[in-house]
């Protein structure tokens, strides 16, 4: 009698723990799967939405002439030069270190589709003069 209680409880709990484990992995999966998923489409989402990129130094006294150079420079998000100027770059002469950033404007933003095609006929990136020029504020 006792043996078989001790039996059943054996059974019980083995079967217990298979089914925890099961449930525990399955939901993990699904978790992972799901928010893999939703942040790919958030992120392609965002990409499609972004209508091109300007580089922005500090402008002060501190600035270096070649973070000066840069601002101001609009490229569309896909360009090959992106990379290479991206901020903080090796190019900065400021003892501080490179203080620029990178600003996204995305085509809901005004004249962000115009900008986008003119950038499209300039080869996809255009200095702070040749925007200035063709969109003058
Ligand atoms: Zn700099």
């Amino acid at each position: 009698m006792m043996l078989r209680f001790i039996t059943f409880v054996v059974v019980v709990s083995v079967v217990y723990y298979l089914i925890k484990g099961r449930l525990r992995g399955k939901t993990i999966k699904n978790v992972r799967h799901r928010y893999g998923e939703r942040t790919q489409d958030t992120v392609s989402a965002r990409l499609k939405e972004i209508a091109y990129v300007f580089y922005s130094a500090v402008k002060d006294s501190s600035t270096c002439d070649v973070c000066m150079a840069l601002d101001g420079r609009h490229l569309l998000p896909g360009h090959k030069m992106l990379s290479n100027i991206k901020p903080p770059h090796a190019g900065c002469k400021n003892t501080q270190g490179c203080r620029c950033t990178l600003v996204y404007v995305t085509r809901d933003e005004e004249g962000g589709r115009e900008i986008e095609s003119f950038l499209r006929k300039h080869g996809g990136m255009c200095d702070r003069k040749a925007i200035e020029k063709a969109f003058p504020a």
